[in-house]
């Protein structure tokens, strides 16, 4: 390092272009503990210039090719993490769950700790999965509320009281996912934050004038049309345990009061999460990559597709 800082700038440049090779072209070598802060500290193979990667309060926004996942591993493993995973699958909707298990069982958080609650009102239908040695799955019995509109709201409720009661002691961080999903390439701890919220695969390409928002100012969930930074899918979200915890009370205090006053959001809970992370800042973002519609194309700025819907006949499923 001293000899480099002897050199003229131009050089020393390419020296620490040089280093960013060296270290990125080792193969199979895993990096230990302070190894990897050798690297230097910026390096062109972690950027992209074809899409926005740090919002304007500067949240990162994660996408393919803007984080090294050997580096990140090797800084999280050995902090022994467990990560929870909320999904609910009440009434047809169990059908759904043995993909999502199945596919998250390869690629979701692969080698940490997981544990899934599967939130339904039919736990003998919950088909048993193989886990991974460090992985558990437990069932949550819950009522089913008979429309899907409330089944879908109450998600805020019950993951809140769940917090309370039980996931508080057991995991760190916790994500929300919808269950109608399958994953399709890795998920790791690039996801982990404070506050973690998925930017909507229709949405992340258009102008804020039209997002979905709820646009009636007598909704909790208003938002006025000039304003909102992005429009984030309700099938995703996450982050440390205490900040699910307020953010779900948040979310559900605000769907209370909109139900007092005869009111439903245009979009549902995910009218009245768009709301919070309004007034809230998540302090970290990901791109569609991590919630995809399987019924659109895929673009050249999403090189790959994490986590996707799986295509649901509405009629057939919804009471
Ligand atoms: N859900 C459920 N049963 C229902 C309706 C909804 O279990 O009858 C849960 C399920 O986890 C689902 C989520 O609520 O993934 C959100 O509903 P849905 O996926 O139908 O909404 P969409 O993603 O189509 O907007
Ligand atoms: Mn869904």
């Amino acid at each position: 390092v001293h000899e480099m800082l002897m050199l003229p700038r131009w050089k020393r440049v390419w020296i620490s272009r040089s280093f960013v090779h060296l270290f990125h072209g080792y193969t199979g070598l895993r990096p230990k503990g302070t190894v990897s802060f050798c690297l230097p500290p910026f390096s062109s193979s972690f950027r992209r210039l074809d899409v926005l990667t740090l919002t304007p309060w500067l949240a990162p926004i994660v996408w393919e090719g803007t984080f090294n996942s050997e580096l990140l591993d090797s800084a999280y493993k050995p902090l022994n993490l467990t990560i929870g995973v909320t999904a609910f699958a009440i009434g047809k909707y169990t059908m759904f769950v043995g993909r999502f298990v199945e596919s998250a069982e390869k690629l979701f958080m692969k080698g940490y700790r997981v544990n899934y609650y599967i939130f339904t009102n039919d736990p003998q239908v919950i088909p048993r999965v193989q886990l991974q040695p460090g992985r558990s799955l437990s069932i949550v019995p819950i009522k089913k509320y008979s429309h899907w509109q409330e089944i879908s709201m109450r998600r805020m409720e019950a993951i809140n009281r769940h917090i309370a009661e039980v996931s508080h002691r057991e995991v760190n961080y916790l994500f929300c996912l919808d269950i109608d999903m399958v994953f399709h390439n890795p998920w790791g701890v690039e996801t982990l934050g404070e506050m973690v919220a998925a930017i909507h695969p229709g949405y992340y390409n258009v102008p804020r004038s039209q997002f979905p928002y709820e646009r009636r100012s007598s909704s909790a969930a208003f938002i006025p049309d000039s304003q909102g930074d992005f429009y984030y899918a309700g099938a995703v979200f996450g982050g440390l345990l205490k900040q699910v915890y307020e953010f779900t009370r948040a979310c559900h205090m605000t769907i209370l009061a909109d139900k007092a006053n005869g009111i439903m959001a245009a979009w549902q809970e995910e009218s009245h999460l768009n709301k919070r992370f309004f007034s809230h800042k998540p302090s970290k973002l990901l791109s569609p990559e991590y919630v995809w519609d399987d019924t659109k194309p895929k673009p050249p700025e999403v090189r790959l597709i994490r986590f996707s819907t799986v295509n649901k006949d509405y009629k057939e499923i919804r009471d």
